[in-house]
């Protein structure tokens, strides 16, 4: 039996920031008291004026592996959150070959990430055209929930559901309370770009895209009774679409990513692919209403969206070469390491809280996954736990990231906040450490290598 007794003077728990302490007894919070809180344990850490927070839950990871190991894989990308003070990830169904919409697939994936998780893993199945049958076997095998795309995805073997499609699935996964979480772009309203410029890529997938195809989503949660979930909103304009039909009583949740809320599009140079992403980064603009969207609720979490890539995908000849076409380059921006940070120093210059912060980046993310012992400091939640820095400032340097690849649109940018001690399960733990994550199934148990549902 092993227990730790930390104490912080600003404690991250019941939606505020006050002294308290945690009381943790094998991996699992069993008592919070005041600051003062005296219990004889193995250690005691006094974190004084530092804050400690919940270890963040990330609900838009792609690991990549197996199959595309060669962008991200488990070992790599779990150290990079580890260092970011994410406690817990949970993998999309695509990039990785195969594609996780099978049982066969995700025992591929438990048995490629088993033994080099350095935090907990838990997995999203995939919900393509023909599917069907298979996704009550994975919701059975322990996946949190269903992925899906209206547009092409850039995996051909993750090809998009069609209206009719995503009702059905979603119909089949209404009982279970698992959510559909959606790449929303219509891509009737998506062209090619014009040119090579950004512009002329942001212009080519306009808001009108995201809003026609949030309405495509909408429409079939009320149809379904299911819950579904926005990833990656990036047009703020959807905000109030989305908080009509939540206020009309449908089961809809939404999230956005620190890259919509760090970066506008006025200050993308030429060339610089880094920045490629769909939906694109818009104007400051956007940027603002995004910030006001999550002020009043109608956007609820904000996820990394971590979809690397090797520089030559990117069309870059060498990093920060400035020669990428964004065309033709692959999207995705990797900020599993950087993505508290770079929230909280625009957060913080809002007026936002530290508990704001862990509402939509661990607490909203770990409900949504259907992980009830995550993202709270809570009895009977696991003691994952981050002691954060949050005047700290310093300069991104992608050399230094753990990230498999360094490429990164943060490169030089000055942050504010750093992550200075995690704790999984109760235990404290560095990148360098052997690792000790687990895989999770919806509900929090451990998944392992005999799967049911096949
Ligand atoms: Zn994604």
């Amino acid at each position: 039996m092993s227990t730790l007794l930390i104490r912080s003077r600003r404690m991250v728990a019941a939606g505020g920031v006050s002294e308290g302490a945690a009381f943790v007894l094998d991996g699992r919070i069993a008592e919070i008291g005041g600051y003062d809180l005296q219990r004889d344990a193995d250690r005691t850490v006094d974190l004084g004026d530092l804050p400690l927070l919940p270890g963040l839950v990330d609900s838009h990871v792609h690991v990549n592996e197996p199959g595309r190991t060669e962008w991200e894989g488990f070992a790599t990308a779990t150290r990079a959150a580890l260092a970011g003070g994410v406690t817990t990830i949970c993998d999309m169904p695509l990039n990785s070959s195969p594609v996780t919409m099978t049982v066969d697939a995700l025992r591929a994936k438990v048995a490629a990430a088993a033994g080099q998780c350095a935090v907990d893993v838990a997995f999203w199945g995939g919900a393509v055209p023909g599917n069907l049958a298979a996704i009550g076997p994975l919701l059975d095998a322990g996946v949190v929930g269903f992925k899906c795309f209206l547009i092409d995805s850039g995996i051909p073997e993750f090809p998009p559901l069609s209206r009719e499609e995503l009702r059905a699935a979603m119909a089949v996964l209404a009982e279970s309370g698992a959510p559909m979480i959606v790449h929303a772009e219509d891509p009737s309203q998506v062209t090619a770009p014009a040119n090579a410029s950004y512009d002329a890529f942001v212009a080519s997938r306009p808001p009108v895209a995201e809003r026609r195809a949030i309405e495509t989503v909408i429409s079939a949660a009320a149809f379904s009774g299911a819950r579904a979930h926005i990833v990656h909103l990036a047009a703020g304009e959807c905000a109030a679409l989305i908080s009509a039909a939540k206020a009309a009583g449908i089961a809809l949740s939404a999230e956005t990513c620190p890259h919509y809320l760090f970066f506008a599009a006025e200050e993308v140079q030429p060339g610089h692919t880094e920045f490629k992403c769909c939906p694109p980064v818009r104007y400051a603009v956007n940027r603002e209403a995004l910030w006001r969207a999550l002020e009043d609720g109608a956007i609820d979490a904000v996820v990394s969206d971590h979809s690397p890539c090797p520089p030559s995908l990117k069309g870059l000849t060498y990093i920060g070469s400035a020669d990428g076409d964004f065309r033709t380059a692959w999207g995705g921006i990797s900020s599993l390491q950087l993505g508290l940070p770079v929230v909280w120093s625009v957060a913080r210059r809002r007026g936002f809280s530290l508990a704001d912060v862990a509402r939509w980046m661990a607490a909203f993310p770990a409900s949504l996954a259907g992980l009830p012992t995550k993202g709270q400091i809570a009895v009977g939640c696991d003691a994952d736990f981050v002691a954060f820095d949050p005047d700290a400032s310093w300069e991104v340097r992608g050399a230094t990231l753990l990230h498999r690849h360094p490429v990164t649109p943060y490169e030089g940018r000055t942050l504010t906040g750093r992550v200075s001690r995690v704790w999984l399960g109760g235990v404290e733990v560095t990148p360098s450490d052997p690792p000790r994550g687990r895989l999770l199934a919806r509900g929090g148990t451990e998944l392992t290598g005999d799967l049911v549902g096949a």
